[in-house]
């Protein structure tokens, strides 16, 4: 039997990580366990870091061919896949290693190996060399966070068919590319290989893309991806998938029934979504259990098990980092005696394709099914003097705000760097903003988020900005 702690957190991802150096910080003797050799689960090793390393870098070049000309700048931009790989592997590497020192600083302990609970108060911790160590806690924090969704019949060998992470490192690039599922990752990392230069078709279950998202921004969306060279099928799901030395034969059919089509493509990556990850977690020894997606459910971060607790991609809610991360926190602190807290109604989505799309807050669909009065105010990007002299055309705002009282209740957004103005609205929402304050909130001039401003301003009907 090895140390005692006051807490064990299985998984080293935004969730496990940030809750390790909560605790830390609130003087609690933290360990996490973490089975990858380095720290920062999916989102740092495979999923938001180098999806963005990628997204950053390809953007440059596509933004460096076809519109450094009409800025009075001659350049013949070439691809240099290997070193675009060797840039996204170094950030990832060093966002890594800062989640180690960040641990070390806050004197949580990393115990490399497989984590199990071997039943109430007990981590059971195997190492790579196949030495098992069994750890006392007073709390267990469940933070194991999610893997790819299988699809059956088309199965992912990391080569022709690919998951986001094959996603990540092919080379070269493929000539044709088929993506199932027009989600966030199927629209990332499609938008990064059809810059690299692939051709790029999405086929999707559903009749729209983004499900989850306002439904007029994914139409809006969708025709500014079309234009950049991105084909859609709709409406059709795939049945099958053979591969071959050059490639894979995908059968589709429409949802609502008719003739088969083969589609060819060098890669398919499949994106249909993410499941919560629980394998030889041991959650039969004390008696928790996962609904049928294998979700774990909470409440306030308690399992059904006394001093068994879970956050992130595992448990309910968006599978997001920042969601995991705020999860982490409010958890670490309702174990600490404190009054640990999420607001779930005020998380961000964001999508960073080019232009990018982001959203807090309910979407019109919700409101209507709520049977909620809600007023629009609306602002385009064509309309904004920032985004005109940077030539950057795309895009809108739209804020929805309770018809009587003026409350925000949602903001929608399609356009240049949204990413980082969202959070304008997320504040507002979280201290009880009406949009009458944003609108009344002088912002500088130029800059777009004068645009958000413009929109809330349309809620009464008095935009002014040409
Ligand atoms: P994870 O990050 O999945 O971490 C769980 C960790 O637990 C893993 O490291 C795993 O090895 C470890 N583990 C599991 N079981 C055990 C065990 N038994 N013993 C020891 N260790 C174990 N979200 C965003 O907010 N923004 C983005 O831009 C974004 N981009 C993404 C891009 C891609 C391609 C992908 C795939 C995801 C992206 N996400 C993004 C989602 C984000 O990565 C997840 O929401 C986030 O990582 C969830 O954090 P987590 O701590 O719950 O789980
Ligand atoms: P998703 O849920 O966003 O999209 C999956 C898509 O696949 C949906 O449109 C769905 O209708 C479709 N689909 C499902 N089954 C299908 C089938 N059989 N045939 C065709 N289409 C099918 O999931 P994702 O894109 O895989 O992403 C997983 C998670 O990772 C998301 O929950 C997301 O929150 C997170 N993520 C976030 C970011 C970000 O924040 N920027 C980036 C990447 C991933």
């Amino acid at each position: 039997m090895a140390d005692q702690y006051d807490v064990i957190i299985i998984g080293g991802g935004p969730g496990g990580y940030n809750a390790a150096i909560r605790a830390g910080q609130l003087g609690l003797k933290a360990a996490v366990v973490e089975k990858r050799a380095t720290m920062g689960g999916t989102c740092l090793n495979v999923g938001c870091i180098p999806s963005k390393a990628m997204l950053n870098a390809s953007e440059k070049l596509e933004e460096a061919a076809t519109e450094f000309a009409s800025l009075g700048i001659k350049v013949t931009p070439e691809l240099d896949l290997p070193q675009m790989l060797k840039q996204k592997e170094e950030s990832v590497t060093a966002l890594t290693k800062g989640v180690e020192f960040l641990l070390k600083k806050n004197k949580a302990v990393w115990i490399k190996g497989w984590g199990s609970i071997a039943g109430p108060g007990k981590v059971s911790v195997k190492a790579e060399d196949g030495t098992e160590t069994l750890y006392e806690t007073k709390n267990i924090v469940i933070a194991t966070g999610s893997e790819p969704s299988p699809l059956p019949g088309v199965v992912v060998d990391q080569q022709r068919i690919v998951d986001s992470t094959g996603a990540l490192a092919l080379s070269p690039v493929p000539k044709k590319m088929v993506v199932i599922g027009a989600g966030i990752i199927g629209l990332e990392l499609g938008s990064v290989w059809r810059r690299l230069g692939a051709e790029v078709e999405v086929v999707e279950f559903l009749d729209r893309t983004i499900p989850g998202a306002d439904g007029e921004i994914a139409t809006a969306f969708q025709r500014v991806l079309t234009r950049q060279g991105v084909k859609f099928r709709l409406s059709t799901k795939v049945t099958g998938a053979k591969t071959s030395k050059t490639g894979v034969t995908l059968t589709v059919e429409p949802v609502a029934g008719g003739p088969p089509e083969t589609l060819e493509a060098d890669v398919v990556l499949v994106a249909v979504g993410r499941r919560p990850y629980t394998e030889g977690l041991g959650l039969e020894t004390v008696g928790i259990v996962p609904d049928k997606r294998g979700v774990i459910p909470n409440d306030h971060f308690k399992t059904t098990v006394p001093g068994v607790w879970v956050i992130g991609d595992v448990t309910t809610g968006p599978m997001l980092a920042h969601k995991a991360e705020d999860e982490a926190v409010a958890c670490i602190e309702l174990i600490a005696g404190k009054a640990g807290h999420v607001n779930y109604g005020v998380i961000p989505g964001v999508i960073y394709t080019h232009p990018e799309v982001a959203w807090v807050g309910k979407t019109e669909e919700e409101l209507k099914a709520e049977g909620v009065a809600y007023k629009v105010g609306k602002f385009p990007f064509t309309a904004n003097a920032r985004a005109k002299v940077n030539h950057e055309k795309d895009g809108f705002v739209k804020v929805l705000a309770d018809a009587t009282t003026d409350r925000i209740l949602g903001a929608h957004m399609m356009g240049p760097q949204v990413s980082e103005m969202i959070g304008e609205y997320a504040v507002a929402m979280e201290f009880g903003g009406a949009s009458e304050d944003v609108a009344r909130t002088c912002h500088a001039h130029p800059t777009r988020s004068e645009a958000l401003r413009q929109s809330a301003m349309g809620v009464e009907g008095w935009t002014m900005q040409a």
